[in-house]
């Protein structure tokens, strides 16, 4: 079995899993966290399987900017652009990845605190 079978994300691409799907184009796809930390909490996914940040490729910089550009639209789309949004890409253990398929959170809606946890 490849990645892609079991990998949680890629099985909401498929939809296999349901999600609140918020954006969806060729490359990437934003959906809401089943367990949001804040008013708005979305994460921005590639639809390509990459586990983490560790296995971007210097072909992978324009997907990257995708990612984050999509996650600016839609802080402005839910109207949290001006007064600010936290945007996270957690990395392995140390930063508490549970889903091993590059996600980026789109955190907002609330004040946050500065050192995260
Ligand atoms: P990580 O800790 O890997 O950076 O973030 C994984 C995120 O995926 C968590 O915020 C978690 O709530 C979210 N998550 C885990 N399982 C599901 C799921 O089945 N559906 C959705 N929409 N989000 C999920
Ligand atoms: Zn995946």
């Amino acid at each position: 079995m490849s990645d892609t079978t079991d990998c949680l994300f890629c099985k909401i691409i498929r939809r296999e899993i349901p999600a609140t799907i918020i954006h969806e184009d060729e490359r990437v796809l934003a959906f809401a966290d089943i367990n949001p930390q804040a008013p708005v909490h979305v994460l921005v996914v590639p639809k390509r399987h990459i586990a983490s940040l560790n296995d971007l490729a210097a072909g992978d910089d324009g997907l990257v900017g995708e990612l984050v550009r999509r996650a600016a639209a839609i802080a402005a789309a839910r109207g949290i652009a001006a007064g600010g949004y936290r945007t996270v890409f957690n990395c392995n253990r140390d930063a508490g990845q549970t889903v091993f398929h590059v996600h980026l959170h789109l955190l907002g809606g609330r004040r946050m605190t500065w050192p995260p946890g």
